[in-house]
């Protein structure tokens, strides 16, 4: 019996990890779900000495090797196999991601109050998204983006609570600053603070004028004002 232990490893990352070890050929010596020693296709193994393991780097899951007989160079060790470095890293988006957020799920997860995402100034709701990777629509998250009067110029969806793939753009949608019908609480005020991220822009700063920056835009050329506090 393999121990159960994944390391947090999900079933399709293993099976991928499944997949690369069958490229090699001859006796397959199993340590665990995510170890193993093979024949090393490159020098003259009869003992497996290829380790061949599935880890996590900072991307993703990626399968090692290490040819611990005779240090065997990584890259005769893919082209012995028939793979490249790229075909090592787990291309796993569409799995790794568990796709589909509710207001709900997205209130627990930023610690908010479900009555004020959907309050007047906020306004979220719950939608659909469709996510092309997955060919169907997800449950989503609706962000609406209002310009200074606060007529919606733009939504963006919040598609998944985590993982590297949460945000879509409604088709159409032109980036604009999150908060802009903000601006007259900002003018009264005097300054306003200028955060990364829709949620940021509501976290825990009730009563404070809030805008949110979409990460990439430039700060600087769209700061009405120098923040202060
Ligand atoms: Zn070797």
């Amino acid at each position: 019996m393999l121990p159960e232990t994944t390391n947090g490893f999900t079933p399709q990352a293993l099976d991928w990890y499944q997949g690369i070890l069958s490229r090699f050929p001859g006796e397959h010596r199993r340590k665990s779900k995510t170890d193993a020693d093979v024949i090393c296709p490159v020098h003259d193994d009869h003992n497996p000495s290829l380790g061949v393991d599935l880890r996590q780097n900072e991307v993703g899951p990626k399968v090692v090797l290490n040819c611990r007989s005779q240090g065997c160079e990584y890259a005769a060790i893919l082209g012995a196999i028939g793979l490249t470095d790229a075909d090592l890293k787990f291309n796993g988006e569409v799995s790794v991601t568990s796709y589909g957020c509710t207001l709900e799920a997205y209130a627990a997860s930023k610690n908010l109050p479900l009555e004020f995402l959907t309050g007047d100034d906020v306004a979220l709701e719950d939608g659909t998204c469709y996510v092309k990777a997955l060919g169907r629509k997800v449950p989503a998250v609706e962000i609406p983006y209002a310009d200074q009067n606060g007529e919606q110029v733009a939504t963006r969806y919040r598609i998944s609570p985590s993982g590297d793939d949460k945000f879509r753009w409604e088709k159409g949608s032109k980036t604009i600053l999150y908060g802009l019908h903000k601006l007259e609480e900002v003018h009264d005020t005097g300054y306003v603070l200028l955060v990364e991220g829709e949620s940021e822009s509501t976290n825990g700063r009730l009563g404070v004028p809030w805008g949110g920056v979409v990460w990439s835009l430039p700060i600087r050329t769209t700061s009405p004002s120098t923040p202060s506090g």
